[in-house]
């Protein structure tokens, strides 16, 4: 085995320490860039200023990720010069940020898909037992036939992002990704079981949660990071 592969498969399987994968579909976004930003994302000097920038950033960059599958259709189209084919997104785009901290990478991701509609879900978490409380929900009425990517920088124990990922269906919603910015082994398997359908794609694999359902090592708490709260 030549020296790259070795060095390729040590560093997979260190991102993903404890988390095996089955049937659901994770992509850890491993580019350069996303890395490099992430890095600072995470360092505790970063202030809120640079990290919203990061954030939006490295969100704008995991979108080319997220749409690799996304299906096209052939179109003629007629250049300056002369009749050709081409080929456009089969779906429309629906973009679902979860209030908060989703808001931070909303952004972003609208710089590339400027054409996407944008649905909110509200949720907060109970202090005690990480239930997911929704308390807002308002999205376009097309989500059926949508490739719909619901945004949330941190699956921790995946309990919001799963009651996110319900209250899309319960809405119409058959094609759903989710794009996050680190994810915990906890998060991934609950999401596994609740939602195998999702794909899922995320910078980084983390290594646990600590007793308050914070991602560790992670980057703290998301929201609170961006909005200087
Ligand atoms: N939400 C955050 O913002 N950070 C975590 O580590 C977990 C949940």
């Amino acid at each position: 085995m030549g020296k790259e592969t070795v060095e390729r498969r040590l560093t997979r399987s260190s991102r993903l320490p404890t988390f095996q994968p089955s049937n659901s579909s994770v992509t850890v976004v491993s580019h350069p860039l996303i890395q490099h930003n992430l890095t600072h994302l995470r360092d505790q000097r970063t202030g809120h200023e640079a990290f919203r920038r990061l954030l939006s950033q490295t969100a704008g960059l995991m979108v080319y990720e997220v749409t690799r599958n996304f299906p096209l259709k052939r179109v003629k189209v007629t250049t300056p010069v002369a009749k050709t084919g081409g080929a456009v997104l089969t779906r429309p785009i629906v973009l679902v940020p979860v209030l908060r901290a989703g808001l931070g990478m909303l952004d972003g991701i609208l710089h590339v898909l400027p054409h996407a509609t944008v649905g909110h879900i509200g949720l907060f978490r109970r202090k005690k037992t990480f239930e997911a409380v929704k308390y807002y929900t308002k999205l376009p009425n097309h989500l059926d036939r949508s490739a719909v990517i619901l945004i949330d920088p941190m699956l921790a124990t995946g309990n919001s992002a799963a009651a996110a990922a319900e209250v899309l269906k319960a809405h119409g919603a058959k094609h759903v990704s989710l794009v996050c910015l680190v994810a915990s082994p906890a998060g991934l398997t609950k999401l596994n079981r609740d939602h195998p359908d999702l794909t899922i794609y995320t910078a980084a694999v983390d290594e646990r949660l600590n007793a308050h359902a914070y991602i560790v090592p992670g980057l703290g708490d998301a929201g609170d990071r961006l909005f200087g709260t």
